[in-house]
């Protein structure tokens, strides 16, 4: 049994077929994750969609309506760059109503891991890059709306700089936003986080684990939120098909634990989602997703000085 929930619904396939958003990547971890042994199906929640006065908390009414009743325009939905149906729509409801209750389970438990979410690519009032909304800013909101949380951190490793995010939080001083990612890739241009890290193409391990825990002790210096999502992508990978760094797969469990370990010495829950993964082989991606939940395994409970 694990320390903390994993959320996860069957609803997170988006059943897109041949396409290089392996979207069928979050029941393979979920069945990877009772395979090897490492969570029980106790350990698993199903999340609730979130509402619509849940998504109204960061996007637009007319975004919205647009989603609901297919009503975008041509080039909206070639900037999603994966095709509409109702059944998308409903399931990136689902996935924002995960973070959110990853987000609780966090505050909880110390740790709370969607195995879904991290669409960070979405503004208030359009989608790109596979993400018509974005959960984690939901969660967020949500959150600070119940009274939760009063000022959050997203902490953001995907090779994709999440726009979205910084977008969403620019002009606000309780939710700080960190990136690290390739900085000759999509997104062009890149709107502002509080703190973006631009990592040269090809970089390795070592100088990308230095320049994350330079950055990520730097932010958490200045800035103490009651929680952290993080946003950690599969993405850095040196197979990645999407991505240009040349992280390897231990480099991406070192990455992971670094995140884990700052937030942990300093008492910071911290709420996981998945984000991209494009690898050749989906099994590396999938397992890159599994070695998140083991780092956050063996973190929690641990006391860091
Ligand atoms: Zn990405």
């Amino acid at each position: 049994m694990l320390p903390f929930k994993l959320v996860y619904h069957d609803r997170y396939d988006l059943r897109l077929g041949e396409h290089v958003f392996p979207s069928q990547k979050f029941r393979l971890i979920r069945d990877a994750l009772i395979l090897q042994n490492i969570a029980e199906p106790i350990d698993i929640l199903v999340p609730h969609p979130a509402t619509d006065a849940d998504v109204l908390l960061v996007h637009t009414p007319q975004w919205v309506n647009k989603l609901q009743h297919n009503r975008l325009t041509l080039s909206e939905r070639m900037l999603l760059e994966i095709p509409y149906s109702k059944d998308v729509v409903e399931a990136f409801w689902v996935a924002a109503g995960g973070s959110i209750l990853a987000g609780r389970c966090a505050l909880q438990d110390g740790f709370g891991v969607n195995l879904g979410g991290g669409f960070h690519h979405a503004f208030p009032g359009r989608g790109e890059g596979f993400c018509m909304i974005h959960d984690v800013a939901i969660a967020i909101r949500r959150l600070q709306a119940d009274g939760l949380i009063h000022r959050a951190m997203v902490v953001d490793t995907d090779v994709h700089q999440g726009n979205g995010t910084a977008a969403i939080f620019a002009d606000d001083s309780d939710v700080f936003t960190f990136s690290i990612h390739q900085e000759n890739n999509y997104p062009m241009p890149k709107p502002p986080s509080d703190v973006d890290i631009n990592i040269e193409d090809a970089a390795e391990d070592d100088e990308y684990l230095d320049a994350l825990r330079k950055g990520l002790e730097g932010v958490l210096a200045r800035f103490h939120p009651d929680l952290i999502f993080y946003v950690g992508g599969a993405d850095p990978y040196r197979e990645d098909q999407l991505g240009g760094l040349w992280l390897t797969m231990s480099g991406l469990l070192k990455r992971d634990q670094l995140v884990f370990e700052e937030a942990r010495r300093r008492d910071v829950p911290v709420a996981v989602t998945l984000a991209g993964g494009y690898a050749r082989r989906v099994a590396d991606t999938v397992q890159i997703h599994v070695n998140t939940v083991l780092a956050a395994r063996a973190i929690a409970g641990r006391r860091i000085n």
